[in-house]
Formats: C-alpha cells, sequence, structure tokens
C-alpha cells in the first residue's frame, strides 16, 4: 500500500491567522523580533505572498483533517517531543516516525497555532502553493484548485450523509470505505453516485494534488 505523509520540506515565513488572537501575538512577540538579526527578520518577513497563502490555509485545513494525507512526518526527536507534548499520537512505518490525521487538534482551524508544532505544521506547502510561489501561476488559479477540491470533498460528504450508515464518517473513513469495497457489486449499486463523485475526486487530486515522488511511503 502506498501513503502520502504530511511531509514539510521548507520553512514556511508567514504566521498562522487562524483567529483574530493570533496578530495580536504577533504583536506581542515584536520587543523578541527586534532582537533578531537582519537575515532572520527578512526570513521571517510576511510579504503578500505569504499573507495570501496564510488566508487560504487558515480557511482550508486540506492537510490537517486527513483529506490529503493520513500521516504527518515527525523529522527528529525534538519534533516527536513537540508531537507529545501536544498529545498527538505518534507511530514509526518502516523507519519513519509520523503523527496520525485528522489532528485532534483540527477544529474548523488549527487550534494550537500558538504552540510549538511539529515542524510539518509550518512547513509544507501542497503543489497549488508551491506553484504559485515558484510563480508558475497566479494566487486566484492556486486558490481555484484548492477551492475546488475542497468543494468536491465536501459535496462527496454530504451526499454520503444522506445515507445513515454513512453520516458522521470523515472523509478518510468514506474515501476508505470506498475504495475497500470497490469490488462488492451490490455496493456499488447502492452507493453508484458516490462512486462517480470519488472518480472525478481522484481526478482532481491528482491533476492538481499529487505529491512529490519523495513524500510517497510503501508500507
Ligand atoms: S492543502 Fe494547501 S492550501 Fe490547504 S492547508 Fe494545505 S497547504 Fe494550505
Ligand atoms: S497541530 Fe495544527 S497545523 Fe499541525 S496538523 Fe494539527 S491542526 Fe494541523
Amino acid at each position: 500500500m502506498t501513503v502520502w505523509i504530511f511531509p514539510g520540506s521548507r520553512l514556511r515565513s508567514g504566521f498562522d491567522l487562524c483567529e483574530a488572537g493570533a496578530f495580536a501575538k504577533f504583536l506581542r512577540l515584536r520587543p523578541m523580533l527586534l532582537s533578531l538579526s537582519f537575515t532572520h527578520l527578512t526570513s521571517i518577513k510576511m510579504t503578500d505572498r505569504e499573507k495570501d497563502v496564510s488566508g487560504l490555509c487558515v480557511a482550508c485545513g486540506l492537510c490537517c483533517d486527513g483529506t490529503l494525507f493520513p500521516y504527518g512526518f515527525v523529522r527528529d526527536e525534538a519534533d516527536k517531543k513537540i508531537a507529545d507534548d501536544l498529545g498527538l499520537s505518534t507511530t514509526e512505518i518502516k523507519g519513519t516516525r509520523l503523527f496520525s490525521l485528522p489532528c485532534l487538534h483540527f477544529s474548523g482551524c488549527c487550534s494550537v497555532y500558538d504552540k510549538p508544532r511539529p515542524h510539518t505544521c509550518s512547513a509544507f506547502f501542497c503543489p497549488p502553493i508551491k506553484k504559485y510561489r515558484r510563480g508558475e501561476q497566479t494566487f486566484e488559479e492556486a486558490e481555484k484548485q484548492v477551492k475546488l477540491f475542497k468543494e468536491h470533498r465536501d459535496k462527496l460528504l454530504k451526499i454520503a450523509s444522506q445515507f445513515q450508515e454513512l453520516a458522521g464518517l470523515s472523509f478518510k473513513a468514506l474515501k476508505d470505505l470506498l475504495e475497500e469495497s470497490a469490488d462488492d457489486d451490490a455496493f456499488v449499486g447502492r452507493y453508484r453516485q458516490l462512486y462517480l463523485m470519488l472518480f472525478i475526486y481522484r481526478d482532481i487530486y491528482s491533476k492538481y494534488f499529487q505529491p512529490a515522488q519523495q513524500d510517497k511511503l510503501i508500507v
């Protein structure tokens, strides 16, 4: 089986603005920021591009809610301690330490943005955002791709919720169930519309969200 992990390979230089309080926190940090070197300051200054990305991520959450990844990457012992302190359950698969998603701290947005979090939480960018940051597409295009994906995911969940036995399943649980039951004709017949939606979901995913090869983990 192949799983894609929420890998986190770059330093994100923005700040999460999940709640208005986050900005107040940023202001409180200013004395500390002033003691940093010029290099540090330029690396953490929030550009318009970073503000765009932060705003989009806050409204999105696909990285945290289990839609895109079943696991987040824990890069070293210090990261593991942070995950433990946050109560995130970690597991080791083929020598790679991971924490499970959906994250227990995600409820519409990250509720622990002001605490130390695993490196991946602030370092990962999805392919649409990466392309925007590299100047390969506009912010509007990236936003459209993220919104399209999320809207489609939500539609799938809404249709599933009309079936009593599927209502309340997370997206990940629903997707796993549909994939595991794909050979059961009676099951497929009953949930034909969901399979059609899953087919479109995969198409959008492979067009815009397929992660890089190095983030693949064979288990
Ligand atoms: S999927 Fe993209 S836009 Fe959404 S939270 Fe992750 S990095 Fe941000
Ligand atoms: S700690 Fe916050 S940013 Fe990290 S996975 Fe959980 S909800 Fe997402």
